[in-house]
């Protein structure tokens, strides 16, 4: 992996070993950027809601990432370049259209500190779970998923018209149908998803909080039919001018021992929930096929106790790990690893 003008970090490369990554250093010295810059390579945006255009290092023109990794048995690579506020990417020399279509060539799984509000925060983030994790589980959810949301769009227009044009009122029907068939075919994805992560994330939630609390997930629907729901709402959303119904309204539930841990879940719990749903979907996507993922995990250590950084080390054992602290005294078995410092954008 190299990068020039990225953020903080000016020019050089990182070559990492296949198991453990220690990336350390002082607060503010470059490390998550560096996390960043390898998981713009899934295709994704900055974890951090950044705007593309501040990604580039102060009083430059240009940020350029260059990233080997491996995968459908071969050796690529894959070039982001950032400029004028854009991204664009290349993989193995030849351009691509837009960046997304990296998405399931090169696979990490992320934990950041942000993740953190995932359980507590209203339900759009928790849908956006699903469906990153199912963008590269299986490629072919983004364009179902984007089909869905054009949808969606166009009938919300057509909401807000009929009252002023009645004769439009036909029309809705075809909107109605093909919305149905859109969502079922997306919630029907997120729930069998939602099923396959279960047992992993459950195993791990036993692991990481060491106690014998009862770990539940559900994908809950907003309609069990939604071509049946959108006629019922009818009235209700002509009269909002939105569509009320559908995957875009859809939630998950996460419970310990039966009760939402949106509602009662301690800090702590919501921690190990966060990590155990994310490295559930790391398992997730090994199983369903492909390379395994990288895990890119940022400051998750500051956070756990000695007895739950031990399971994690072992629990994340022969696979790519990239993992962020301030103090590599704190990450034991490093006989295995290599280990990075980070000093005001620079590695050493
Ligand atoms: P912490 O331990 O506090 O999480 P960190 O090592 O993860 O620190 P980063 O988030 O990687 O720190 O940020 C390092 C620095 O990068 C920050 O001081 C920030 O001001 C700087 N930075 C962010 N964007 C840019 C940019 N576009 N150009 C130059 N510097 C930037
Ligand atoms: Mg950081």
């Amino acid at each position: 992996m190299a990068f020039e003008h990225y953020r903080n970090l000016c020019a050089g490369s990182l070559t990492p070993c296949p198991g453990m990554n220690v990336i350390y250093g002082r607060n503010a010295q470059g490390k998550t950027n560096l996390l960043e810059a390898v998981w713009l390579f899934t295709g994704g945006r900055s974890f951090r809601g950044a705007r593309d255009g501040e990604l580039v290092a102060f009083g430059q023109e240009k940020a350029a990432l260059h990233l080997q990794f491996y995968s459908e048995e071969r050796e690529q690579e894959a070039e982001l370049t950032i400029q004028n506020g854009r991204r664009s990417a290349s993989l193995n020399g030849v351009p691509k259209r837009s960046p997304a279509e990296l998405v399931g060539k090169f696979r990490a799984v992320l934990f950041s500190p942000e993740h953190l509000s995932l359980i507590k925060s209203g339900p759009a983030l928790r849908r956006n779970f699903i469906d990153a994790a199912l963008c590269q589980v299986k490629p072919a959810y983004a364009p179902l998923l984007s089909r869905y949301h054009h949808t969606l769009v166009q009938r919300n227009a057509l909401l807000k018209d009929i009252p002023r044009h009645a004769e439009l009122l036909d029309t809705l029907e075809i909107w109605d149908d093909r919305l149905a068939r859109y969502g079922d075919a997306v919630a029907r994805e997120r729930a069998a998803y939602i099923q396959k992560i279960e047992a992993p994330a459950r195993e791990l939630y036993a692991g990481i909080s060491e106690n014998k609390e009862q770990f539940g997930i559900q994908y809950q629907k907003s309609a069990e039919n939604l071509r049946e729901a959108l006629a019922a709402a009818r009235r209700d959303d002509l009269q909002s001018g939105h569509t009320t119904v559908g995957p875009h309204r859809d939630d998950l539930e996460v419970t310990v021992d039966g009760v939402s841990a949106r509602a009662y879940g301690s800090q702590g719990q919501q921690r190990s929930l966060v990590l155990a749903l994310k490295l559930a979907e790391a398992d997730v996507l090994e199983q369903e096929g492909g390379e395994a993922p990288v895990i890119l995990l940022d400051d998750v250590m500051s956070e756990l106790d000695a007895g739950r950084q031990h399971y994690l080390l072992n629990r994340l054992d022969g696979r790519q790990v990239f993992l962020t602290c301030c103090e590599p005294g704190a990450v034991k078995r490093l006989e295995e690893g290599a280990l990075f410092e980070v000093r005001r954008g620079e590695l050493y």
